[in-house]
């Protein structure tokens, strides 16, 4: 039986969120204080709902791991936020980036979420500026744009590089006021466990108190899941190192689809891999594609003296490099989606013509001699001093005088919980926003859309759509977790699971197996999939996960802070998430958007979608312990886009 509803509202496309608005059900300001809300994550989607949550009057429990809600990974977003405010007057519409986004996501987004997305990103910035964020201004004091990928209007705004900060900044003090007003408590340094249904609702949360290691339950009327994406399941990735996606999965243990799970970014433009013993990825951000140029020499021997030191990039000629984006896509040139940028690097350096001289001859150049030439080193600066200055920082290498050295690497997570059109999950009463939702960006995201999503969710969508679900909820008394059953029901597991985790006593560290089982992921179920390799990675995965529970050394206690348990916990659940990504991929037998299935591509090497058989949402159910998952699907329909093949080659 197919149980998903996405409750898309009736009317036409650009009807429908307002449809929806007008006839929604509506909670009395003198009730709202009697009704509960948990949000759990404070990055932009968590810090916007709570703060919105709380201001409407409802009264907000607010949790993360980070010790200040102002550390969430949204903090390193870099480039920019996306909205159709068309600023630059060179042709943009709600309807030309709602359309940009489902064609970038490859036709695998639901129509009706996009179009919403589009139409609130400009509310976002006028919520922004409201909000005191400085975002970048032009000469004249008004605000300014930039390009990112897979559009032909410059729609992104920006603050310098450092667009996340200074946005969760703003999130964050909007935050602070409803907590000095009493409407929002926030629990930081407190990490979600487990999630509590009673009755088949959503109705709190047994977390851990990271510093005393206690196990709490708090009550909600309603549970938000803005806990971020699932990057990590590959180890080396540019998320922040505590990303993670437990909550999520623990979310799905207890009845809440996961949708296409193997929908994942790699994004083009990171410092390349340097040797073994790096955990973290760093991103130079895609804003660098307006001005940078990416190539790599047309010889393989030229390719071969760079990574061996005895050429420079500067050594070469015009002529003897390959500014393969450009040849290969003149209309988007440098500035094609992620998916097929990414993809183009790896094709020209599995082909011989890598510049790095890292096991895997991994890395392209990001060139800005021709952009200082045109427009002078100042302006470059201005732009992306910050950027630079990190890249030198890293790499020791000046990148006004010699071209920066990337290659793709796990960026972000389009997969996630599978939600409906009012963000919900399949528990009712948990709802689920930003990078945790399966999102509104298909197989593919466009840059500097996922800080539009996040906001969107949090300050424009889910106050109308919570507030929906709670209309009928106030007749529901606030519960005590101390007595209620279900709750104390829970906590007794997650003691058990801890207490199971700390005697193992094994040999092995929890980062020995999160680096295995990174490996795994990034050789089968990377930038490039297909049959075989994935069966191997569903096979590696369960064998370390067995290695796991048998081997696994966890020092210190439970009952005080202690990192390694907090690790084993989350990568315990990497080992099962990562096991559903593989087969997730393995059912698509198509090529779509970040999804690239080699036995399905096109003469050009261009991923070969497969509409008749694939166009749709893959949900996957729990089904129990050692029992195989259910795949649901969500037929797609797009009634207003004309669904063609991808195309940058031409506008
Ligand atoms: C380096 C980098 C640069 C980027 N630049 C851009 C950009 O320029 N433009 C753009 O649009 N996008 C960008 N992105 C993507 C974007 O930053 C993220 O997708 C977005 O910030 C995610 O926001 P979020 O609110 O969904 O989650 P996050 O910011 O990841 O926040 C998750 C929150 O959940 C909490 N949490 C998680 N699990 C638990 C738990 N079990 N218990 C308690 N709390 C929990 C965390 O403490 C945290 O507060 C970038 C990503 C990276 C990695």
């Amino acid at each position: 039986m197919n149980k998903l509803d996405a409750k898309i509202p009736e009317g036409k496309l650009k009807d429908k969120w307002s449809n929806y608005k007008d006839k929604q059900n509506l909670v009395n300001p003198a009730n709202k204080r009697k009704l509960d809300v948990i949000v759990v994550g404070t990055g932009l989607a968590g810090a916007a709902a709570a703060a919105s949550l709380g201001a409407m009057g409802f009264k907000v429990k607010s949790f993360c791991y980070q010790d200040s809600p102002r550390r969430a990974h949204s903090i390193a977003a870099q480039g920019g936020i996306n909205a159709a405010k068309n600023y630059p007057n060179d042709g943009d519409t709600v309807y030309r980036l709602f359309y940009d986004t489902v064609k970038g996501g490859d036709y695998r987004s639901r129509e009706a979420n996009v179009y919403r997305l589009a139409e609130v990103s400009n509310n976002i910035i006028d919520q922004g500026v409201a909000q005191g964020i400085p975002f970048a201004r032009d000469y004249g004091g008004l605000l300014d744009n930039r390009s990112f990928g897979g559009a032909l209007v410059s729609r992104t705004f920006y603050a310098r590089g450092q667009t996340g900060q200074q946005l969760l900044l703003g999130a964050y003090s909007a935050l602070n006021r409803q907590i000095a007003d009493g409407n929002v408590v926030t629990y930081p340094r407190t990490e979600i466990m487990d999630i509590v249904i009673v009755e088949g609702r959503a109705r709190g949360v047994v977390a851990r108190d990271l510093i005393t290691g206690e196990i709490n339950s708090y009550f909600g009327h309603a549970v938000v899941l803005a806990t971020g994406g699932y990057g990590n399941v590959f180890f080396l990735s540019t998320n922040a190192m505590g990303s993670n996606g437990s909550a999520a999965w623990k979310a799905h243990k207890r009845g809440a689809f996961f949708a296409n799970p193997s929908y994942v970014q790699i994004h083009p433009t990171c410092i390349p891999v340097h040797g073994e013993f790096q955990s973290k990825l760093t991103l130079m951000s895609e804003s660098l594609r307006n001005d940078g140029r990416i190539w790599v020499p047309k010889k393989k021997e030229d390719a071969e003296a760079i990574r061996l030191g005895k050429k420079r990039p500067e050594d070469l000629s015009e002529e003897e490099r390959d500014y393969y984006l450009e040849r290969r896509y003149p209309a988007f040139g440098n500035l094609v989606p992620r998916d097929v940028a990414a993809r183009a690097a790896k094709e020209r350096t599995d082909a011989g013509f890598g510049i790095e001289n890292n096991p895997n001859k991994e890395g392209v150049f990001l060139d800005f001699k021709h952009a200082i030439e045109r427009l002078g080193k100042d302006v470059i600066e201005a732009r992306y001093g910050n950027l630079f200055q990190m890249y030198e920082k890293i790499t020791d290498d000046d990148p006004y005088k010699t071209p920066m050295k990337i290659f793709p690497a796990v960026h972000y997570t389009m997969g996630g919980l599978w939600v409906d059109y009012e963000l919900q999950s399949t528990i009712p009463g948990l709802f689920v926003a930003g990078e945790a939702n399966f999102s509104d960006h298909g197989a593919n995201r466009l840059g500097a859309s996922a800080l539009m999503q996040g906001l969107a969710d949090g300050y424009f969508v889910l106050p109308y759509t919570i507030q929906n679900y709670l209309a009928d909820q106030i007749v529901v008394p606030r519960m005590d977790p101390k007595t209620q059953k279900e709750f104390k029901e829970i906590e007794d597991e997650v003691r058990e699971r801890i207490n199971k985790f700390m005697n193992i006593k094994g040999s092995r560290s929890v980062d020995s197996f999160h680096k295995e089982l990174g490996k795994i992921m990034w050789n089968n179920v990377g930038m490039a999939r297909d049959a075989e390799g994935l069966k191997k990675a569903q096979e590696s995965i369960r064998k370390l996960r067995k290695e796991f529970y048998n081997d696994l050394r966890i020092p210190g206690k439970s009952d005080g802070i202690n990192t390694e348990l907090e690790k084993a916990l989350r990568v315990a659940d990497f080992l099962e998430l990562g096991e559903l990504m593989a087969t997730d991929a393995l059912v698509r037998e198509e090529s779509c958007g970040g999804h690239f299935r080699t036995e399905y591509q096109t003469k050009e090497g261009e991923a070969l979608r497969k509409d008749k058989e694939f166009m749709h949402v893959a949900a996957w159910e729990y089904a129990g312990e050692n029992k195989e998952h259910i795949r649901h699907k969500e037929e797609l329909q797009y009634e207003e886009i004309e669904v063609k093949t991808r195309n940058y080659k031409t506008a």
